[in-house]
């Protein structure tokens, strides 16, 4: 949070039993924006940290006039046992003046307006308004991953899904440059921005799989070669894994998808790495991923036309029902550890 908040004045952020208390000096339109993306936080309330009963009165003689509402009810929690009342005689006592000064009624289901008060050690919290965040667990909490981020809408879509389960991503984007142009690479620059407004500075793995790719090529009959592309990807990406110390692998597979997201090609691509290759989208249909990729604002830059590596060299119609053995065999006409230095030896790593 604090991080996210650098540029909001004098940020203060207290723990509290069960919650946060963020002081913030000068606040910004901008802080629940920069909050809603968090990952962690349920609920947000942004609001006023007052010394007494005395005080809350005050706000709420002040406050009310700028709400127009004729049922209510108020909410309060007790952090701080020690507080003389109770959170229920607290909530009588408000309500009855909030009745008093606006007229509207107390309705405790469904009511038009809520009035949020949390009592806690030396003071009370007063809010009007409760702001659902995206809940999940804290970036970093789960550890890291190695996250294959083409330029496409799906990958970013499960990144973020890996965000919110506690996990860093560290992006690796392959590209074909120079036999294709810079476009994939910008992409993944500028997903690899957004998604680090929900996971903090990012490391992005740039690749060079174009001169591999070129030797394939003479050797590979083109129904094979996008599974083998996908093999090297994600051998490498397991390298890296090992030396971030990442306990898994990322993809945007989703069952079915494209002729590279049969069942049997999954399986042929996935057995050459031991980690674990999650694909947090597997059972989503496109319009579901789209829904997220346009919640998390990443739909606009994957829709950008670029030239994507594994357009090189491939067909239209790529083998779907690939066997392992023959992907081997296959394999064998090739120098597959040496391809796979020669990718990491050119990497280029950028911090976003
Ligand atoms: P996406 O929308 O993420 O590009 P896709 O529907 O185009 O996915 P594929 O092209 O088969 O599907 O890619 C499947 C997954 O393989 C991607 O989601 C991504 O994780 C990984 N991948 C594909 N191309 C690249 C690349 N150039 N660099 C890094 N990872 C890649
Ligand atoms: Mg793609």
């Amino acid at each position: 949070i604090k991080d996210a908040l650098k540029n909001a004045e004098k940020t203060k952020i207290n723990k509290l039993p069960g919650l946060l208390l963020l002081e913030i000096g000068s606040p910004t339109e901008d802080v629940s924006s920069i909050l809603q993306k968090i990952p962690g936080i349920a609920n947000f309330f942004p609001g006023f940290l007052l010394k007494d009963l005395k005080e809350v009165k005050n706000k709420l003689n002040s406050e009310l006039l700028n709400h127009k509402f004729k049922n209510f009810r108020i909410t309060t929690q007790r952090g701080d046992k020690t507080f003389s009342k109770t959170s229920e005689d607290v909530s009588r006592e408000l309500g009855a003046f909030v009745v008093e000064k606006t007229g509207a009624k107390v309705k405790l289901k469904n009511s038009e307006f809520i009035i949020f008060v949390e009592i806690i050690k030396g003071g009370i919290f007063l809010s009007f308004k409760k702001i659902k965040g995206i809940s999940g667990l804290p970036v970093g909490s789960s550890g890291n991953v190695v996250s294959l981020l083409s330029g496409g809408i799906d990958s970013p879509v499960a990144s973020y899904m890996m965000t919110k389960r506690g996990c860093k991503n560290i992006f690796v984007h392959f590209h074909s440059y120079p036999y294709l142009d810079y476009s994939s690479q910008e992409k993944a620059i500028e997903l690899t921005k957004k998604l680090g407004e929900y996971q903090g500075k990012s490391k992005l793995y740039l690749l060079p799989l174009g001169d591999v790719q070129k030797e394939i090529v003479l050797l590979i009959s083109e129904e094979y070669r996008i599974i083998i592309y996908r093999r090297i990807m994600l051998r490498a990406a397991e390298e890296i894994a090992k030396k971030e110390g990442s306990k898994a692998l990322i993809t945007g597979d989703s069952v079915g998808q494209v002729a590279s997201q049969t069942l049997e090609n999954i399986s042929t691509i996935n057995s050459v790495v031991n980690l674990p290759v999650l694909r947090p989208l597997v059972g989503l249909n496109k319009e579901e991923i789209i829904n997220i990729a346009k919640d998390i604002d990443t739909y606009q830059t994957s829709i950008v036309k670029d030239q994507d590596c594994c357009q090189l060299f491939t067909p239209k119609h790529p083998a779907t029902k690939s066997k392992l053995a023959d992907v081997e065999k296959l394999e064998g006409k090739l120098d597959i550890d040496k391809f796979v230095s020669d990718v990491l030896g050119r990497a280029e790593i950028k911090i976003i």
